[in-house]
């Protein structure tokens, strides 16, 4: 197995079912290279168990490596989904079981949107965890988000001048259909357009307060991170600025304001559902 090979695999097992990597001996195993006994003594699992998990990994390890990850995934000490870095983002679903839209199985599961030809339905679809991860949203016509490729191409342009067109097409296409189709949509009220920096899809945070942006602020000057932070198309209009600062951000005000963060340099960011 080559170093790219043994990474892929890797990425791949992170993204298993959590019942798949509660003992490690799948990663240990198949990545690591030592024999099932070996991999269960190391995670004190018994050999049966050890040897049931890594047979039902094998089923969708398949599937998972099919979804063309990074030639070098990063890793993100993320709770489960790698664009998503707080706890806070993770809550886009239904807390009462559903069926999952792709296998069946019942139990908690993400709010997948359906699209046709004439754009975006807001069917109630949910999906678990592992076809989430697995991205079979993709073949039933689902999807959980919309990104934005041309801001992910001309910030991956930037930080990697050298990168041949072709290359940075498959890189855009490779972390679009991350977020796409294996990446639960955060609680944002309006429509959005996934955004980026330095050549990756920003991380989301979560919904934030002015209380927060004064807490994130160095200086704790919250409105000059509110204004400096914001991603909009055109620059933000002052009387808008100080208006949704004074009423307060919702759901206290009318302004819902969320934090990102870039996954490679670290920058806070901020959207805005109405602006
Ligand atoms: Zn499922
Ligand atoms: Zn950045």
């Amino acid at each position: 197995m080559t170093d790219d090979e043994k990474d892929r695999l890797a990425w791949a097992t992170s993204r298993l079912p959590a019942e798949l990597r509660q003992n490690n001996v799948v990663y240990l195993h198949l990545v690591g290279g030592l024999s099932v006994e070996s991999a269960a003594r190391l995670a004190r699992a018994s050999v049966e168990l050890a040897a049931a998990e890594i047979q039902a990994a094998e089923l969708l390890l398949p599937g998972l490596l099919a979804l063309n990850p990074l030639p070098r995934p990063r890793q993100i000490p993320a709770l489960g989904f790698r664009a998503l870095v707080s706890p806070a983002a993770m809550a886009a679903g239904r807390s009462d079981a559903q069926p999952c839209a792709a296998c069946g199985k019942i139990g908690l599961g993400y709010h997948a949107l359906e699209c046709d030809a004439t754009g975006r339905l807001w069917n109630n679809h949910y999906v678990c965890e592992f076809c989430t991860r697995a991205g079979r949203v993709e073949a039933l016509g689902l999807s959980f988000n919309e990104v934005d490729r041309a801001q992910l191409d001309t910030t991956l342009a930037r930080v990697n001048p050298d990168l041949a067109s072709s290359e940075r097409s498959i890189r855009t296409e490779s972390l679009s259909r991350e977020i796409i189709f294996c990446t639960p949509r955060p609680p944002i009220l309006q429509p959005f357009l996934w955004p980026a920096h330095c050549g990756e899809y920003l991380g989301f945070v979560a919904q934030v307060s002015t209380d927060d942006l004064c807490a994130l602020s160095p200086d704790g000057d919250g409105i000059q991170l509110f204004r400096d932070r914001l991603l909009t198309a055109e620059p933000p209009d002052e009387e808008w600025i100080l208006g949704s600062w004074e009423y307060g951000f919702a759901p206290k005000g009318f302004t819902h304001v969320y934090l990102w963060r870039c996954l490679v340099c670290g920058e806070p960011f901020l959207t805005s559902d109405n602006e």
